[in-house]
């Protein structure tokens, strides 16, 4: 008899999880995802809006972690692959009335070269000097308690450079708060760094001897491709193909789960209309706070741990603009904000220098962001309160005083999972007690990871243990 498999949750997690599932099973799985919304891609939406592509939510995903990447070729959707901009990658940081440089060469916080720090605006000389303090600071011991991303950085570095570049950079990256942002969930390389080399400062310089080593013996400079990629028609390219080479009748849209229960030996769902639907095994890729309500009879204790994990509200505002109307060089990414300047925006990404053909040859499309940890009501706003906000702030740090050829805002509510102290071991007390329930699975951006590549690694995990554990039901009941 043929066995079925429900994912709950068409997101980036939740299609990989059926796509991998429908490859390995080839036919002997039947396979259904349930999505709540109309439209499967979760927080993935690009749009066309005239000669304009805007990205509601991510815009791109890393190359470092190669799940994305793969997908897009398995999907054929090779051609379409678009690399960051090679020749502007510099990113600002808004301080002291201006956008400076970072100095060139930095690994987020970490600095390959000591020019470029020595001679950066961004950072006051006594903040340099502590910075380069970090070469003698000893490393923790291996037992030490966890430490946030703010106490690692403050340790070995310095309140400064906490303050200019790790809280809007790293920090940013998760809508976190510093303080309690797990480090070793977030940023374990920096730890890695610390273990093995003693220190940032001393890894880096190990990094830069064995690339010059690398390349007098002929071999490529190491990363020398684009760190981000996306596709040209936006990223959610990726998520409908997903979708299209579903089998019929997988994808069900505008469905919602409400409860998981256990009825002889099988699972049953309660859908939001009352309907029941029976699964041998079932993927929750929905966020970790819509997952506690659906397992809340099944083991309150996992429903519990669930909520435990926090989320954030975002927000982003694409604005297009002539491009003579924009005073700054553009000649980057964009920029970030420390908290200490105490302003209403974050980041703001320039889109169409990033990747081409987001806006026409004289055009510029920008991105801002709101929101995240502390912040959350400047996110949970209505669409014209965003534009406005986000072109108050535009106006004092890109001296943009045009009105915008374009506006769309999206306020993502309680988008962004909070990796803080104490993470790790959540998700591993998590996953012990879903293991107790054979055929479930939990998949997504709550547990191992938030970017995209993560997510679809975590869908592709979830898929290939559940096609296991029918494989193993199967050779059983022969
Ligand atoms: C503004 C923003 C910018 C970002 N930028 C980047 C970036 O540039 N690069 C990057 O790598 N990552 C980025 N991220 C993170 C990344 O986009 C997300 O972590 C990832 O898309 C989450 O995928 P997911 O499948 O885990 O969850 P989701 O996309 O949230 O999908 C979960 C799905 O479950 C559905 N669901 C919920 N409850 C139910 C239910 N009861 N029944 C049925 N369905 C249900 C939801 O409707 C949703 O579609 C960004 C995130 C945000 C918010």
């Amino acid at each position: 008899m043929q066995k079925t498999v429900v994912i709950i949750g068409a997101g980036i997690a939740g299609l990989a999880a059926a796509w991998t599932l429908q490859n390995k099973s080839r036919g002997a799985v039947r396979c259904l995802v349930i999505e709540r919304g109309l439209h499967p891609g979760g927080k993935i939406v690009s749009e066309r809006h005239d000669d304009y592509l805007v990205e509601r939510g991510p815009d791109s995903f890393i190359v470092q972690k190669p799940d994305a990447l793969e997908l897009c070729r398995e999907l054929g959707l090779e051609e379409r692959l678009l690399g960051s901009n090679m020749e502007k990658r510099t990113t600002y940081v808004w301080s002291r009335g201006r956008l400076h440089p970072l100095p060139e060469g930095m690994m987020l916080v970490a600095p390959a070269k000591v020019m470029p720090v020595l001679r950066s605006r961004l950072l006051s000389w006594p903040g340099k000097l502590r910075m380069g303090m970090e070469y003698f600071i000893p490393p923790r011991k291996p037992d030490a308690p966890e430490e946030s991303l703010a106490a690692f950085v403050r340790r070995r570095l310095g309140q400064e450079a906490l303050e200019k570049i790790a809280t809007p950079l790293m920090a940013g990256i998760h809508a976190a708060d510093p303080e309690r942002l797990s480090l070793q969930s977030t940023f374990p390389v920096f730890l890695e760094m610390e273990r093995k080399h003693g220190g940032l400062l001393r890894a880096m310089r190990s990094r830069r001897q064995a690339q010059k080593k690398n390349a007098a013996q002929g071999g490529r400079r190491g990363a020398d491709g684009p760190m981000f990629y996306s596709l040209s028609g936006g990223l959610q390219q990726m998520t409908d193909a997903l979708a299209v080479r579903l089998k019929p009748g997988t994808l069900r849209l505008g469905e919602s789960v409400e409860t998981i229960a256990h009825q002889d030996g099988r699972y049953q769902l309660t859908m939001g209309d009352g309907q029941k639907l029976h699964a041998d095994a079932v993927i929750v890729a929905a966020p970790a706070y819509a997952a506690a309500p659906m397992v809340q009879a099944l083991d309150a204790p996992l429903a519990e741990k669930l909520r435990a994990i926090r989320y954030v509200s975002t927000a982003t505002v694409s604005l297009a603009y002539r491009r003579s109307e924009i005073p700054h060089a553009l000649d980057g990414y964009g920029f970030v904000i420390p908290r200490t300047e105490h302003r209403s925006i974050t980041a703001c990404s320039w889109s169409s220098v990033k990747f081409r053909d987001r806006a026409p040859e004289d055009r510029v499309l920008l991105r801002v962001f709101l929101g995240g940890a502390g912040a959350e009501h400047l996110a949970e706003q209505g669409e014209a309160e965003l534009i406005d906000r986000a072109r108050v702030e535009l106006r004092t740090t890109m001296g943009i005083a045009a009105h915008p050829l374009l506006a769309v805002a999206h306020c993502w509510w309680k988008a962004n999972p909070q990796y803080e102290l104490g993470h790790a071991a959540l998700v591993e007390e998590i996953e012990h007690r879903v293991a107790q329930h054979d055929g479930l699975y939990l998949a997504g951006a709550a547990y191992h990871g938030a970017g995209i590549p993560d997510c679809i690694r975590s869908g592709k995990d979830a898929a290939a243990m559940a096609a296991e554990k029918i494989q193993i039901d199967r050779c059983v009941s022969l």
